[in-house]
């Protein structure tokens, strides 16, 4: 069967693809002109889907106590789970598997055929070693952190988090341009009041405890209107920020897109934790209302924290995070834990003119 580069949005998949250098036009998803691969010619892709089929066991095989409800498919799961296939539909993500790994079919069709599970998901005993939140449940953390233990709460298996946080590093270079906005008269705020807040004016945020200084900045002038929530008839100034010195951030959008063939990343121990990953994406992508509770930061508060505690080489290993932004579709922000990593350069004053309510009755 042949596929090609755009049969998939996997990065570690596309680059094995590419590697082939073999160029000419995909039978399955029509694209001209593309990276193909042959997988009657060649079995690199075969050995990668290996180590990941590996965790699945079929239903025949479960033990009896296993929960039928949580059985699939492996080509539903392969596409609900993962971020593999580039919009495929199950029928070709069961034709290009089986392709892919013909040897595995021949000696074990049960388990592209009948439901499969992850048996580890309820073994306690590989939980309490594996798992991010050991036994306990992302909401029972996030309880504990409220009402019991703010600081050094026992929930959060650290070492695991570092981990996770190396596989989504994402580097920025001198000169990055980010944009800044705060609601403002018709003439604007100067160039050096646009940086974060003094100490005593800082409050509760996504990323910072009240009294700890953080700056935040969006991708364009765009998405730092929306986060502002300026209202009509407001004037905004929108600064430009430039960045003073190459920097990582952990970029935890991509937290729960991981790449499940990353060389030395444990395919078993990310898929038990992805149910906890995807926590952590929505915690981060959460709208909070004016009426919200400060204490419902604290999750992620702890979370960036910890990003900021990760010490290598007796130096800061991360800048900040970066999260998708709730107010802007597409958009993102960056948190800096040092706000003067990047300096104003420029300033220019918006005046909002319409602002689009959608509404529902709740
Ligand atoms: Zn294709």
């Amino acid at each position: 069967m042949i596929i090609c580069e755009k049969c998939f949005c996997d990065t570690e998949i596309i680059s094995v693809i590419k590697n082939k250098s073999v160029i000419g036009d995909c039978p399955l998803c029509k694209s001209k002109n593309v990276y193909l691969y042959d997988t009657e010619k060649f079995d690199d892709l075969s050995m990668m889907f290996d180590d990941l089929l590996s965790i699945y066991t079929p239903v025949s095989l479960l033990p009896q106590s296993f929960p039928k409800a949580d059985t699939r498919l492996l080509k539903s799961e392969l596409i609900y789970n993962w971020n593999i296939f580039n919009k495929k539909t199950e029928a070709d993500v069961y034709n290009i598997i089986t392709a892919i790994c013909k040897e595995k079919y021949e000696y074990n069709a049960e388990l592209f055929d009948q439901p499969v599970g992850i048996q580890e998901l309820y073994d306690s005993d590989y939980l309490s070693k594996h798992s991010l939140l050991t036994t306990n449940s992302w909401e029972d953390f996030v309880e504990a952190l409220k009402t019991r233990n703010r600081f050094h709460t026992h929930y959060v298996d650290l070492d695991l988090l570092e981990r996770f946080c190396s596989y989504i590093r994402k580097p920025y270079k001198t000169g990055e341009v980010f944009y800044r906005c705060r609601i403002s008269t018709e003439v604007g705020i100067p160039v050096t009041e646009m940086g974060a807040p003094p100490i005593d004016k800082t409050t509760d945020g996504r990323a910072n405890a009240r009294g700890i200084r953080c700056l935040y900045l969006g991708d364009t002038a765009e998405t730092t209107i929306y986060e502002t929530r300026a209202g009509a008839y407001d004037y905004v100034t929108v600064g430009k920020f430039q960045l003073k010195k190459d920097i990582i951030v952990v970029d935890l959008k991509k937290i729960n897109q991981i790449s499940p063939f990353i060389e030395g990343l444990d395919c078993l121990e990310y898929a038990i934790n992805k149910e906890h990953l995807n926590k952590i994406n929505d915690e981060m992508g959460k709208i909070m209302r004016r009426s919200d509770s400060p204490l419902d930061y604290v999750p992620t508060q702890y979370i960036t924290d910890f990003v900021k505690s990760i010490i290598h080489d007796g130096n800061p290993e991360y800048a900040g995070i970066e999260y998708k932004s709730v107010m802007h579709n597409g958009g993102y922000n960056l948190a800096l834990f040092d706000p003067d990593l990047f300096e104003c350069i420029e300033t220019e004053v918006y005046a909002i003119e319409t602002i689009d309510y959608k509404k529902h009755i709740v």
